[in-house]
């Protein structure tokens, strides 16, 4: 399943962010971009999303999240691209 912070009826939790450059509306950001674009030191760009490495979306740790181009996500997660890590 596409884990983007972008699909409608999101299931992530969303925290106050404060501390982030790039909070989204009322600053609010999901916890899994917030954790990457501070990890990355930039804003997602649009097309990409974040994606869970271990496949644990409540594993935010920073190490765990990557940044994938949203049809590069899907078909990782279709299962037809091989691994993960070519990307990072
Ligand atoms: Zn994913």
């Amino acid at each position: 399943m596409p884990d983007g912070y972008q699909g409608k009826g999101s299931r992530y939790h969303t925290v106050y962010a404060p501390d982030h450059p790039w909070p989204r509306k009322h600053g609010l950001i999901d916890e899994h971009v917030r954790v990457l674009e501070l990890k990355l030191g930039r804003r997602l760009r649009p097309g990409e999303v974040v994606h869970h490495i271990d496949g644990d979306k409540t594993n935010n740790d920073p190490s765990n999240l990557a940044p994938l181009k949203r049809g590069k996500h899907t078909r990782l997660h279709i299962g037809r691209t091989p691994v993960q890590m070519e990307l990072l």
